[in-house]
């Protein structure tokens, strides 16, 4: 970074500081690339937003030396390893504090060892009010000066050459010039895309959401195990007889300090909350009329489903919510905002660093525009299927008031029909597997095209509810995890590109023709390469081996992003010439 002319030059120009701007710079830095962030508030969210963080997006944070640090602050698996669907935390009348049904969730549970099996790193929950706070400081830490609050980006323009922004000091007040070769545009969709066009596809307004974050003391109602409880208030007639509660911390489980609680409304009857208003609606759905509490903010918000119709416009590349913006369900929002800056941070270091040409930049839309639209999709689909399970306990938004109580009745009688309702009801509630054990939607995405060379096998079939996960090496797939030994050092098969700063070549032990083509070609494109022989030492029972594809003769070709570029199941008539081209190809030269 260095100023000539009132102009600011920097590489890369990230705008906003939110989980995607965020972790796009501690990436870079990581990468040894220079770069600018600047966010427009003064500080990091005031609202606790998205909380969970799935597998994926704990092995981008594995590979980058944050995960341990959330662990130790973030929600114990033991305390969200449930979910849960009841009537009230507090009240005396029959149906009060009864559960209609739990499952297991985020990797807890029945799933421990399914989760364990297929991923380094767990799944763990840390809200947006004490997640960005902490990416903050690693991103200062690791780009001193280059993370800039209180700064906003006010116009934006690009030639052939770059992109040149203004950004407003908004302390001082004075316009800082900037001359950038790439701009990560993580401002949530709230300036770069309007400015440039960008149109976002996709129903919107689909309902009204109030989420009031409090602090209160609910241990007496809470149960350990819970991460999300779901409301459905017997006195309560329509949607605001359903709410959705989660701890935010800093203790967890039912000593957490803090809570936020959703509400929602179908779009045309909303009522504005506050702060004040808010707390006689939450003291009734929860039924706890005494309750003592101190509200923080209470926001009122929309759904949306809406996907972005470019990724890249020239220079600028949109990112997390700018991107892609859906219901919270299945928690995709930050998670998939996290994982399009892993995708774009190895892209860029390449390109700035002169190792890829620009086309390399644009297989990050094609790659990710396809994993933003399944996410969009599925964040409906789970949100819907809220309303499903409102029929599976016996609902519906039509019964009059007498007729929904009579449910409750029925569903909660000591009868044999009373069990037949409860039956059918847990069949439905499984089908919300969907949101809470997403195992593969969250793990098994893969691209077709892009940075990578396709072979001729086809993709295994995927669980359509999302669940189950196929491991597989096939190109374009996150590489299988398994823990390998490696020069006498325990591994995750995920750990040998390090911190994304290399490729990884693994072997079987009679491809001697690969490991000299493939230094070859590293050597030759000056790019860092591990290369590994996957031998009986390595992999003792040949499982991994045999779950890649991996031959005594073969190779597979890992990006460093963990993703598979290419693999041959044998030794091809000219190992060099073919692996020089499928290096072009990855790097987008050809
Ligand atoms: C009330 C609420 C509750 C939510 N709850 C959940 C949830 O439970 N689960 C879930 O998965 N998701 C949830 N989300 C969505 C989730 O928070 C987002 O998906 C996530 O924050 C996306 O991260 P991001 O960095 O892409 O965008 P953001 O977090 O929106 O960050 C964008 C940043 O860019 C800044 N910015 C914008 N314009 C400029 C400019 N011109 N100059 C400088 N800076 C600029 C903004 O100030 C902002 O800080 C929620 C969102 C909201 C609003």
């Amino acid at each position: 970074m260095h100023t000539s002319n009132h102009t600011l030059d920097v590489p890369v120009l990230i705008v906003g500081g939110g989980g995607c701007g965020l972790t796009a710079s501690i990436l870079l830095s990581d990468l040894g690339v220079d770069h600018l962030l600047v966010e427009r508030h003064s500080s990091t969210s005031v609202l606790p937003k998205a909380h969970y963080l799935n597998q994926r997006t704990m092995e981008v944070f594995r590979q980058h030396g944050l995960a341990e640090r959330i662990y130790a602050v973030g929600t114990p698996m033991s305390m969200m390893r449930k979910v849960r669907w009841r009537t009230t935390l507090g009240g005396d009348g029959p149906f009060d504090g009864r559960t209609f049904h739990e499952i297991d969730a985020f990797g807890g549970g029945e799933l421990v060892a399914t989760y364990e099996r297929d991923s380094p790193g767990p799944s763990s929950n840390y809200p947006q009010i004490r997640l960005e706070p902490l990416l903050r400081e690693e991103a200062e830490r690791r780009g001193p000066g280059r993370v800039r609050f209180n700064h906003e980006l006010t116009a934006l323009s690009q030639d052939e050459q770059g992109v040149t922004a203004t950004v407003v000091d908004r302390t001082s007040n004075q316009p800082l010039r900037i001359r950038a070769q790439y701009v990560v545009a993580a401002d949530g969709g709230k300036t770069i895309g309007p400015m440039l066009g960008v149109r976002m596809h996709g129903p919107t307004d689909l309902g009204r959401i109030v989420s009031s974050h409090i602090s209160a003391d609910l241990s007496a109602w809470w149960d350990d195990a819970c991460l999300i409880t779901w409301l459905i208030n017997p006195d309560y007639e329509g949607v605001f007889g359903s709410g959705a509660m989660v701890p935010m911390g800093p203790t967890w489980g039912r000593h957490s300090e803090e809570w936020v609680v959703h509400f929602g409304f179908p779009p045309g009857q909303e009522t504005p909350f506050d702060e004040a208003g808010v707390v006689p609606h939450l003291r009734a759905l929860l039924k706890l009329p005494a309750l003592e509490m101190k509200v923080h903010k209470v926001s009122n918000w929309q759904l949306d489903a809406v996907l972005a119709d470019r990724y890249q416009i020239g220079r600028v590349l949109f990112a997390g919510d700018a991107a892609h913006r859906h219901p919270p369900t299945t928690g995709l929002g930050l998670n998939t905002a996290v994982q399009d800056a892993h995708n774009l941070a190895w892209k860029l270091a390449l390109v700035i660093g002169g190792r890829a040409g620009p086309a390399l930049l644009e297989s990050y839309a094609t790659e990710r525009r396809p994993v933003g639209m399944r996410n969009v999709d599925w964040a409906m689909f789970t949100a819907m299927n809220h309303g499903v399970l409102d029929a599976g306990m016996g609902f519906s938004p039509l019964q009059t008031p007498e007729l929904r109580r009579a449910n409750f009745e029925a569903f909660f009688a000591d009868t044999p029909m009373g069990a037949t309702r409860r039956a059918r009801a847990a069949e439905v509630f499984a089908t919300q597997r969907t949101e809470f054990q997403a195992h593969d939607l969250e793990i098994g995405y893969a691209y077709d095209t892009g940075a990578l060379v396709p072979d001729s096998s086809s993709r295994p079939p995927r669980d359509p509810l999302g669940g189950r996960y196929v491991p597989t090496a096939r190109p374009g797939h996150r590489l299988p995890h398994a823990w390998l030994t490696v020069a006498g050092q325990r591994l995750s098969s995920l750990d040998l590109v390090g911190d994304g700063a290399r490729f990884a070549l693994l072997t079987g032990p009679d491809a001697e023709a690969w490991r000299a083509a493939a230094n070859a070609a590293f050597a030759a494109a000056k790019l860092p390469l591990q290369i590994v022989t996957v031998d009986e030492a390595v992999d003792p029972d040949g499982s991994w081996r045999k779950c890649c594809g991996l031959h005594a003769a073969g190779a597979v070709l890992v990006r460093p992003d963990n993703h598979v570029a290419w693999r041959s199941a044998g030794l091809s008539a000219d190992p060099a010439a073919e692996l020089a081209g499928v290096l072009a190809t990855v790097l987008g030269e050809h």
